[in-house]
């Protein structure tokens, strides 16, 4: 073809078409999930621009997915009528890495050393177009955007650095918008033309794309019975004694191809939650957020009067990867729909704190405009209300896990997400009392199994007044220190705050309900037990040796005191009241390297 051009891809493409190939060849079915997805976000795209611009439907006001197999070609052609590509956007999207999917899955893959990794990153990310050479010798991406007057065609073949883009011209391909792929299967591969095994890929991996999903079925079933004439050679046998003709009737059965809808497109979110089993929740899960385990819980609820909206929310059972995303999220967690349209994965930080990042779901408002932006988000008060409503429902749904009759569910939880708690109490005073009951720590009496605050008081002295707590950098250092001797005596449990933000975390609480948290190694610690003449007996009989502890350390402490606070132990460093606490110290210093 003279009109044809030919392109090289960007080396980096090159890499992760020969990664995809390699590491997932045992797994090649999920390329008709991965051009679905592309073909429902094409169409995402386009049912968005029409809101405000209608004349973009009036080629082809269907919005569809069709998939036609041919065993016999050993082809299957994948059509949308969604948004299309320009010839620019062909090259830009299909040439280079520029989009956000394929690139972060480039990334993780460079991150993880760990050979093991690569399948479960795969279950993470969508790996995107190039899925298609997993199947396919070469590939034939037909495609009209609205913005174009012409439909284009880019061509590429498995193990190839470069592709083609030329002008479509076969009238019989062209197509009044969106974007048909071609896929020519390898001979190895060529059972994916079928149409049942098509048909149950999409079942599994596509039921809750929101657009129709056709495929092309042959459709057995209308059976006609035909009268017959008998052959005369047949007829002897069937001659009765008096030699009369039986009637003979024949059955047909008419088949014929057509297009069969094999997807429910109803969103989860607008069913009755009654009607939804938690296999569905979950499945939807997986489909929507590309993940490959099972949530810790889900929550689907619809709130009416002032602000209307339906959700669903999911706790993961993992965190995510990558060490800033608590800090700094960029989740794409939470999918904004508008009176069902989707809207954008951009806006989780206008709907969620950020210590609640990592919760996933989908949110559908009625209330919002199709047009909504970060700057409309940020100052609504109709989203201020969505906030408030989600983030009950998230810590509904966190203390279902904990309340829950599985224990280890919430040790997961906790595991993966207990840092995210910790945040929350720094940033968000208003929910402490919501934050505080799923704090979990180590203590004096439960060195193995984290406890909560709930449990520490349950396990209070009847005259006990406070929490008591010591914090340090492991369960050993806490349970050595000298500071505890005077309490493991009294039998009083004390916390121990192991990781550098539980301290801070604490400090901020200040108190959970009406019980001080007080830190035993702070110089005012009172476990009440004064006795003034004893004190001064000690005072006079250590008094001097005091004064000459003082002269010899000079400036290293502030002061040397006699205290009834040790049993075995001669003596403690203690941190002053308003002071920082040694690990205090030991934090800041660390920070400040
Ligand atoms: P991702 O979907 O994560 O962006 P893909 O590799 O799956 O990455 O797709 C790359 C890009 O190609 C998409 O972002 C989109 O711009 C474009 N694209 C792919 N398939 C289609 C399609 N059916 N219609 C329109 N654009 C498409
Ligand atoms: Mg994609």
């Amino acid at each position: 073809n003279p009109s044809s051009e030919k392109y090289e891809y960007q080396a980096e493409v090159s890499r992760l078409m020969d990664l995809i190939v390699n590491s997932l060849y045992s797994n090649k079915e999920v390329f008709l999930r991965e051009l679905i997805s592309n073909a429902s976000d094409a169409l995402d795209k386009l049912r968005f621009l029409s809101v405000t611009e209608p004349e973009l439907l009036k080629d082809a006001a269907n919005l569809d997915i069709r998939i036609q197999t041919d065993k016999d070609n050993g082809t299957i052609t994948i059509t949308d009528s969604g948004i299309g590509m320009t010839r620019q956007e062909l090259v830009d999207c299909l040439g280079t890495i520029a989009q956000s999917g394929t690139a972060k899955f480039l990334k993780a893959l460079k991150e993880s050393k760990d050979a093991g990794a690569d399948s479960n990153l795969i279950g993470q990310f969508g790996v995107g177009f190039y899925s298609a050479f997993l199947v396919s010798e070469r590939v034939e991406v037909s495609t009209k955007s609205p913005k174009s007057d012409k439909q284009y065609v880019w061509e590429g073949e498995a193990n190839s650095s470069s592709y083609t883009i030329r002008e479509e011209t076969d009238p019989a391909k062209l197509i009044p918008r969106g974007t048909r792929l071609t896929l020519h299967l390898k001979r190895d591969d060529k059972g994916f033309a079928h149409p049942e095994r098509i048909e149950r890929l999409v079942k599994n991996y596509s039921q809750f794309v929101s657009f129709p999903i056709f495929t092309w079925q042959e459709k057995g079933g209308v059976t006609t019975e035909v009268e017959v004439d008998e052959d005369p050679s047949e007829a002897k046998d069937d001659q009765d004694e008096k030699g009369e003709k039986k009637k003979k009737t024949k059955k047909i059965i008419e088949k014929h191809w057509d297009w069969s809808q094999t997807n429910e497109t109803q969103p989860i979110w607008l069913r009755s939650p009654k009607e939804v089993t938690t296999e569905e929740y979950n499945a939807f899960y997986k489909a929507a957020f590309n993940e490959y385990l099972d949530p810790l819980a889900s929550s689907h609820f619809t709130t009416e009067g002032e602000v209307e909206f339906r959700s669903v929310l999911y706790v993961p059972s993992i965190a995510p990867m990558g060490k800033d995303d608590m800090i700094n999220p960029k989740t794409k967690n939470i999918r904004l729909y508008v009176k069902r349209v989707f809207i954008s994965d951009d806006f989780d930080g206008e709907l969620f704190p950020r210590y609640l990042s990592f919760i996933k779901g989908v949110v559908d408002s009625n209330d919002l405009p199709l047009n909504v932006s970060r700057e409309i988000l940020q100052e609504s008060r109709i989203v201020r209300i969505m906030k408030k409503r989600l983030v009950r429902k998230a810590f509904e749904m966190i203390n279902g896990i904990a309340l829950s009759e599985n224990k280890d569910d919430y040790d997961r939880f906790w595991e993966n997400f207990g840092k995210y708690i910790k945040l929350g109490v720094l940033e968000d005073s208003e929910n402490h009392q919501r934050l505080a009951p799923l704090l979990r720590f180590f203590s004096s009496q439960s060195e193995d199994l984290l406890i909560s605050l709930d449990e520490y008081i349950d396990n209070m002295k009847p005259d006990q007044k406070n929490i008591y707590y010591i914090a340090a950098d492991s369960v050993n250092s806490a349970k050595n220190t000298p500071f505890l001797e005077k309490l493991l005596e009294k039998d009083l449990e004390v916390l121990f705050l192991v990781d550098p933000i539980d301290e801070v975390a604490i400090q901020n609480l200040k108190k959970y309900k009406d019980k001080d948290f007080v830190d035993i190694s702070k110089e005012d610690l009172d476990l009440g037990e004064e006795n003034k003449d004893k004190e001064k007996e000690l005072k006079q009989e250590f008094g001097q040796i005091c004064d000459w502890i003082q002269k010899r350390l000079g400036e290293k402490v502030a002061g040397v005191q006699i205290s009834n606070r040790l049993s075995t132990s001669p003596c403690v460093l203690v941190s002053a009241k308003f002071g920082w606490s040694a690990n205090m110290e030991r934090l800041m210093k660390s920070q400040t390297m």
